[in-house]
């Protein structure tokens, strides 16, 4: 069968390849057009993204949309998902095991969208840097990190200029 988006959210909501998906409620495929040029990965759903299956959807998410809009782009025309789709006990990180299982979903949504740029948001997120084929590849941290430390809001302040440089550039 010819995959997509949607067969990739439904095996999602029924993952079983790792443990995490023994505590959440949902699983968090990610969201946006199939066309979509810009596509961000983030670490892994927190508590608010469990309790809808919505991709950034909490205070993370708000400072990400905000940032998204601030360089001319609209949320609904980016895609926006997660290193790990289902929610780690207490938000801790995931582990090298999770990403590891997890990985087949993100390649396969990548498969299908094929961005020209793809942006990484944080650490965990840096983890998949070497599977992915993609024009431009973006480094910067994660927005939860850019709401903490003034150091890090402005590196990804700049990381964002650089992004609607290269948008600008490409398309
Ligand atoms: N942080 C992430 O990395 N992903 C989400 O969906 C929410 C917070």
């Amino acid at each position: 069968m010819k995959d997509s988006l949607k067969i990739i959210a439904q095996e999602v909501s029924e993952c079983t390849k790792c443990p995490l998906y023994k505590h959440a409620k949902h699983g968090v495929p990610g969201e946006g057009p199939v066309n979509a040029k810009v596509f961000f990965i983030g670490q892994a759903p927190g508590a608010n993204e469990d309790e809808t299956g919505r991709p950034f959807i909490g205070r993370s998410g708000k400072y990400l949309t905000k940032m998204i809009e601030s360089i001319g782009l609209k949320r609904e025309e980016v895609f926006i998902t997660s290193t790990v789709k289902h929610f780690p006990p207490k938000n801790r990180a995931p582990t090298e095991q999770e990403i590891h299982a997890c990985r087949p979903y993100l390649l396969r949504q990548l498969k299908l969208v094929k961005p020209e740029i793809v942006v990484l948001l944080g650490r965990t997120a840096e983890c998949i840097k070497p599977y992915i084929e993609a024009k431009h590849v973006i480094s910067t941290v994660h927005p939860s990190a850019a709401m903490r430390f003034t150091k890090m809001a402005e590196r990804m302040k700049n990381d964002f200029q650089k992004l609607k440089m290269l948008i600008s550039e490409s398309f």
